[in-house]
C-alpha cells in the first residue's frame, strides 16, 4: 500500500496524458489518450482540442460512419485494430466511445456520437468497446452524461426529467456499461439538473455503479473537475489532466476531516486496479501492427457507412459515364471531425483519384468552391465548375461542410450547407440536370433546397483516411450500398423536436421534449421528413415476408423472410420497432429495439431473427423509481427503416407491473381494477343518483379522486379509508 499522500496523487493525472507512477506498488505510468475512431498520441506539445499533431494512426470512420453500418460484428473488428494501435503506440486507455444522443442536428459534436436513438447507439457502443478491450486496452465510455451540446457545455445545466434522463440519455450507457464492461467511464463537463457530472453522486455512484454495477474508475473529462474533494465524494476516481492546487485540497480536506480515508483509498483502488491492467497488458504488446490491413478494414468500414438516401435509377454509373466532378471535397476530403479527436491518418485517399483509377482515366474537375470558407476561392471558380459540368453525362458533385463550420467547442447555427456550394450547385444544375449530389458531413445537412433537382443523393459522413475509394466504390457500383442513417433528416430545422429548447441560456437547457427526442417526436407529431430514422437505399431490393412475433420466457422472438428481389447481391439492415398502444404512461409512437442484418445474392432469401428481452420494453417508472414492464399487447413492426414498416404483428406479454394499492389520491378508473372496489363502490355510492348520470358525467368521474368524491357524498374518511385498507389486504 502507498501512504496516503501517493494515493492522493494517484487520483489527478501526472500531466496532459499519463497518471502518475506509484513505485511502491510497482506501477508505471499510464497513458490515456483520444480516440475514439484512431488514436491520437501527441509526441510533442499536448492539447485536448485538437491543435498540435500526433503520432501516424489509421483513421477509421468517425462514429456517424461506423453508426451507419448497423453492423456490430464491424465495429469489434474495428475495435480490435483500434486495439492493436494502441498497444503498438503503448497507449494504455483510449478515450471513447462517446455515445451522448444527438438531441439537435445542430451540436458541434455530432460526428462523435452515434444516433438519436439509446437502443443503436449502445449496441454499436458496446460492440466497439469489446473489440478494443478484447486487446487488453481500456476504453472511456463518454461524455456521462446529458452532454448534447457544445455550447457552454463546461457549465450549462441539463434539466432533463429522471423518466427521460432513464430511457433517452443514461439508457445507451447502461447497456455498454453492463453488457460490455468498459473499464473506464468519463464524466461530462456540463451540470445534470443542477450538479456537475464531476460531483454528480446520483450518477456516478448511485446509478453507474449501485444499479449498473460498474467496477471500473471514472475519470474526468478534460478540465470538468472544479473540486476534486466533492468529486470523489460523488464517485470520481481519477482526475485529468492533473491540477496540483486540487491536490492540495484534497490533502487539507483529509486533515480537516472533510474527506475521509476511505473515500481516497476507494479511489486510489480502483485507478491502480484498472491502470494496472493496462501496464500488465502493454508489457507484451508488439511495437508494430498492420498499416495496410488496417487502412483495408477502415475502407470497408467506410464502405458500410455510406448511406445512399436518394437514387432515381442513375446510380450506379457504369463505367463509361462521361463524368464530370465538381467540388472541392473530392480532391481534399474532409474525413474526421475537429477537435479533441483528430487523428493523424497513415495514408488519406482522395475520391477523384479513386474515380480516376476505377475508370481508367482523369476526369473533368473544377474545384468550384474551398472546403472551408476561411479560404479564399480563386477567381473563376464557379465558371470553371459550370464549363466542366456542362458537357458531362453525369456531374458528381461533392459538397460538404468544412472544419469550421462543425466541431467540438461550438454547435453550428444552421444545418444549410454553405451558400457558396448551393450556388455552384445551381449553376451547375442550370446547365445539366443530371447531377448525383455527395456529401462529406459530420452532423446532418438540410438537402431540401435540392432533394428533388439533382438525380441522387450519397451521404458519405466523415469516412475516415480511405473514404475516398469507398465513394468511388459505390457511385460505380463495384459497393452496393447498404449503410443507413440513425438520425433523422429533418426538411427544416425547426421541425426538429428540440428545437425551441436548445441550446438554451444560462439558466439551463430544458430538455422540454422529453421522450420525444428525434423520430420518436418527429413521429409523435407526424411531421414529414426529408429521410427518416433507418432510412438508406440500395441497388437492389428486399421483399419481406413471413413475420413471426411470439412471446418467450426472454421477451419477444422475433423472425421474418427477407428475399432479394433485385439483380445485385446486397446487405439489408432489418430494424424491429415496439409500440404499446394501450399504455397507462405517456409513450413514443414506436421504438427500436432490435435490428440485424443479412447479405443475400439475387433471388435468395434467409429467415432472419432479432430477440428482444423483455428488459427492452420497460419503461421508467416515475411512481416506482424503478424499471417497469407493462402487461399487455405490444405491437412488433419490421422493415427496412422507421417509416418503411412492412410487417407487424402483436403480442401478449406478462408484465412486471407492481400490485398497485389503492388509496383515497387513487381516482374511481385505478381503484375500480382492484378487485373487490366495484361492489364497495356500489355501496359508497348507494345514496348518489348515478344510475341516472350520462356517459360524460361518468367519464369525469373517473378521474375524480376518491377522497373528492366521498367528500361530496359527505362520506367520513375513516370509514371508506378502513374498507380501502382490508381490500389492499387481499
Ligand atoms: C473532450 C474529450 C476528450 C478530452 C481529452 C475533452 O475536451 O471533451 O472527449 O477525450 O478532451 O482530449
Amino acid at each position: 500500500m502507498p501512504d496516503i499522500k501517493a494515493a492522493i496523487a494517484l487520483t489527478g493525472g501526472k500531466d496532459f496524458w499519463l497518471s502518475h507512477a506509484v513505485p511502491e506498488v510497482g506501477l508505471g505510468e499510464v497513458m490515456l489518450t483520444d480516440g475514439p475512431h484512431g488514436v491520437r498520441k501527441q509526441a510533442g506539445s499536448s492539447d485536448h482540442v485538437g491543435i498540435n499533431d500526433s503520432v501516424p494512426a489509421t483513421c477509421f470512420p468517425p462514429a456517424v460512419g461506423l453508426a451507419s453500418t448497423w453492423n456490430p460484428a464491424l465495429l469489434t473488428e474495428v475495435g480490435n485494430a483500434l486495439g492493436e494501435e494502441c498497444r503498438a503506440l503503448k497507449v494504455g486507455v483510449l478515450l471513447g466511445p462517446g455515445l451522448n444522443i444527438k438531441r439537435s442536428p445542430l451540436c458541434g459534436r455530432n460526428f462523435e456520437y452515434f444516433s438519436e436513438d439509446p437502443y443503436v447507439s449502445g449496441e454499436l457502443a458496446a460492440a466497439l468497446v469489446k473489440g478494443i478491450q478484447a486487446q487488453g486496452i481500456g476504453t472511456s465510455v463518454k461524455h456521462f452524461a446529458a452532454n448534447n451540446q457544445e455550447t457552454d457545455r463546461m457549465r450549462r445545466d441539463s434539466q432533463v426529467d429522471i423518466r427521460t434522463l432513464r430511457e433517452v440519455y443514461l439508457r445507451g450507457f447502461q447497456k455498454v456499461v453492463t453488457s460490455a464492461k468498459p473499464w473506464t467511464v468519463m464524466c461530462s463537463y456540463n451540470k445534470v439538473n443542477g450538479v456537475h457530472a464531476s460531483e454528480n453522486h446520483f450518477l456516478l455512484t448511485e446509478v453507474l455503479r449501485d444499479e449498473w454495477g460498474f467496477d471500473g474508475l471514472v475519470v474526468s473529462d478534460w478540465g470538468a473537475v472544479q473540486n476534486r474533494v466533492r468529486a470523489l465524494k460523488a464517485g470520481l476516481d481519477l482526475e485529468m489532466p492533473g491540477n496540483a492546487s486540487h491536490e492540495a485540497e484534497v490533502v487539507a480536506a483529509l486533515e480537516s476531516s472533510d474527506i475521509d480515508e476511505a473515500t481516497i483509498m476507494t479511489a486510489y483502488a480502483r485507478v491502480e486496479r484498472i491502470l494496472r491492467r493496462a501496464q500488465d497488458s502493454l508489457e507484451s504488446a508488439a511495437d508494430t501492427f498492420d498499416v495496410d490491413a488496417h487502412h483495408a478494414l477502415a475502407r470497408r468500414a467506410a464502405e458500410q457507412s455510406i448511406v445512399l438516401l436518394s437514387n432515381d435509377g442513375v446510380l450506379p454509373l457504369p463505367p463509361e459515364t462521361k463524368v464530370a466532378v465538381v467540388g472541392e471535397f473530392a480532391r481534399t476530403p474532409r474525413y474526421q471531425g475537429a477537435g479533441s479527436s483528430r487523428v493523424n491518418p497513415t495514408r488519406l485517399d482522395n475520391a477523384l483519384d479513386a474515380i480516376a483509377a476505377l475508370v481508367g482515366h482523369e476526369v473533368p474537375f473544377a474545384p468550384g468552391f474551398t472546403t472551408d470558407a476561411k479560404n479564399p476561392v480563386g477567381d473563376g471558380a464557379l465558371e470553371a465548375a459550370v464549363e466542366v459540368a456542362k458537357d458531362a453525362d453525369v456531374v458528381l458533385a461533392f459538397l460538404g461542410l468544412g472544419e469550421s463550420h462543425e466541431s467540438e467547442g461550438y454547435d453550428r447555427s444552421t444545418c444549410d450547407l454553405p451558400a457558396e456550394q448551393l450556388e455552384v450547385l445551381d449553376a451547375v444544375l442550370a446547365v445539366n440536370s443530371n447531377v448525383v449530389v455527395v456529401l462529406s458531413n459530420g452532423s446532418s445537412v438540410l438537402v431540401t433546397s435540392f432533394k428533388d433537382r439533382v438525380r441522387a443523393i450519397v451521404e458519405g459522413w466523415l469516412l475516415g483516411q480511405a473514404g475516398g475509394p469507398a465513394l468511388a466504390d459505390v457511385v460505380y457500383g463495384v459497393v452496393n450500398p447498404s449503410g443507413k442513417i440513425t438520425e433523422t433528416i429533418p426538411y427544416r430545422l425547426e421541425d426538429v423536436p428540440s428545437f425551441t429548447h436548445f441550446p438554451g441560456d444560462t439558466t439551463g437547457v430544458r430538455y422540454g421534449e422529453g421522450l420525444f427526442v428525434g423520430y420518436r417526436g418527429y413521429d409523435a407529431r407526424r411531421t414529414d421528413v426529408a429521410y427518416p430514422f433507418g432510412h438508406g437505399l440500395s441497388y437492389t431490393t428486399f421483399a419481406y415476408s413471413d413475420l413471426s412475433v411470439t412471446a418467450t420466457p426472454e421477451g419477444i422472438a422475433v423472425a421474418v423472410t427477407v428475399t432479394n428481389t433485385g439483380s445485385r447481391p446486397g446487405r439489408e439492415v432489418v430494424q424491429a420497432y415496439v409500440s404499446v398502444a394501450d399504455s397507462k404512461v405517456v409513450r413514443v409512437p414506436r421504438e427500436l429495439k432490435g435490428f440485424a442484418d443479412v447479405t443475400l445474392d439475387p433471388g435468395a432469401e434467409a429467415r432472419v431473427e432479432m430477440a428482444v428481452p423483455t428488459d427492452e420494453l420497460a419503461f421508467w417508472s416515475v411512481t416506482d423509481g424503478a424499471w417497469v414492464v407493462e402487461t399487455g399487447r405490444y405491437t412488433v413492426a419490421v422493415g427496412s427503416s422507421s417509416r418503411d414498416l412492412r410487417l407487424s404483428a402483436e403480442v401478449d406479454v406478462a408484465g412486471n407491473e407492481p400490485v398497485r394499492t389503492i388509496s383515497l389520491e387513487s381516482t374511481i378508473r385505478e381503484a375500480m381494477a382492484v378487485p373487490g372496489f366495484p361492489e364497495l363502490m356500489a355501496q359508497l355510492t348507494a345514496g348518489m343518483p348515478f344510475g341516472e348520470i350520462d356517459d360524460d358525467m361518468q367519464k369525469m368521474l373517473l378521474d375524480t379522486p376518491l377522497s373528492a368524491l366521498i367528500g361530496f357524498a359527505g362520506i367520513p374518511a375513516e370509514q371508506v379509508q378502513g374498507a380501502l385498507e382490508g381490500l389492499n389486504a387481499k
